[in-house]
């Protein structure tokens, strides 16, 4: 039967705290088997929202280790173990083997503490974490057949974007992002993109902002995309669904969502929290011719 893939956004936010959007994180679905991808802040709390069990998220992928997308590993890795023995695989760029140390060492007497109580240490202490060296296929023994592949974006720290295909679909994470060639190709025919729309338009950056304001807006141009630079790529990459995240407290989503249709024909998603999404099947992209690359993005 063919592996059906759906994704859950379980936080639409970004470095700033807001009630409305949590930190960044979402769920592959490949069937019935959910895929954290990133741990923003209050990861787990929307997980349980979710109804989703944590002990039943057996693989983590990490874009990149700025905060906003690691705030809420710890929380995930010490609540997971309360009620699963099974070993987690941790992936994400290098430093992800050491950031997990630090929240073990971090945390290190109460687990020590947990430990003497009897409470075995699989599930934590046995995670096993791959560390990616380049752009290009990655093999994760992952539960169904599922390639992956993964490209190196444009942000401050290094940063992956993944491709999940399971050969009837795909699904491309970018992480945090400017526009990026690199983006495209690896989004060539995907079904569905999700991608950083951090510089959306906002109210809060729109109006009476301050010179530090405005110093900071123009700095994230380089780290970021705003809708129209993200509907092009999906547009050069031929994709057939666009969801876009990673949202500031103010953001407008209508306009927001107008801009981005100006130049993708494909379906756009400005999800809330919690937001369900199927991804499209092949059979309604057979209609695309295949891929082309345009023009080039380069960093602004
Ligand atoms: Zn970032
Ligand atoms: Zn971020």
């Amino acid at each position: 039967m063919m592996t059906k893939l759906k994704v859950t956004m379980l936080g639409t936010g970004s470095p700033w705290p807001d009630v409305e959007r949590s930190g960044p994180a979402q769920i592959l679905w490949i069937d019935d088997q959910p895929i954290l991808i990133d741990c923003g802040e209050k990861v787990s709390y929307q997980l349980s929202k979710a109804n989703i069990d944590l002990a039943s998220i057996d693989y983590v992928f990490l874009t990149h280790l700025h905060a906003d997308h690691i705030l809420g590993y710890g929380q995930f890795l010490l609540g997971r173990w309360f009620s699963s023995r099974k070993k987690l695989t941790l992936i994400g760029p290098k430093g992800t083997k050491q950031f997990h140390q630090q929240i073990l060492k971090m945390y290190e007497e109460d687990i020590a503490y947990k430990l003497s109580l009897g409470r075995p240490s699989e599930g934590l202490l046995d995670t096993n974490i791959i560390e990616i060296e380049s752009s290009g296929e990655i093999e994760i023994d992952l539960p169904k057949q599922v390639k992956l592949r993964t490209a190196e974006m444009i942000h401050s720290i290094l940063t992956y974007a993944y491709r999940f295909d399971t050969g009837e679909q795909s699904v491309v994470f970018s992480g945090d992002t400017a526009p990026v060639d690199e983006l495209v190709k690896l989004s060539l025919n995907a079904d569905t993109m999700v991608v950083d729309c951090c510089l959306a338009p906002n109210k809060i950056y729109s109006e009476n902002i301050s010179e530090e304001r405005k110093r900071i807006w123009k700095e994230l141009q380089k780290e970021h995309c705003d809708p129209e630079q993200a509907a092009k790529m999906a547009s050069q990459a031929e994709a057939k669904q666009l969801i876009l995240t990673h949202f500031l407290p103010g953001t407008l989503t209508d306009i927001t969502h107008l801009l981005a249709t100006k130049h993708f024909a494909g379906e756009v998603i400005v999800p809330a929290d919690l937001d369900e999404i199927l991804v499209p099947g092949r059979k309604s992209r057979e209609s695309l011719s295949n891929g082309q690359l345009g023009k080039k993005y380069s960093r602004a």
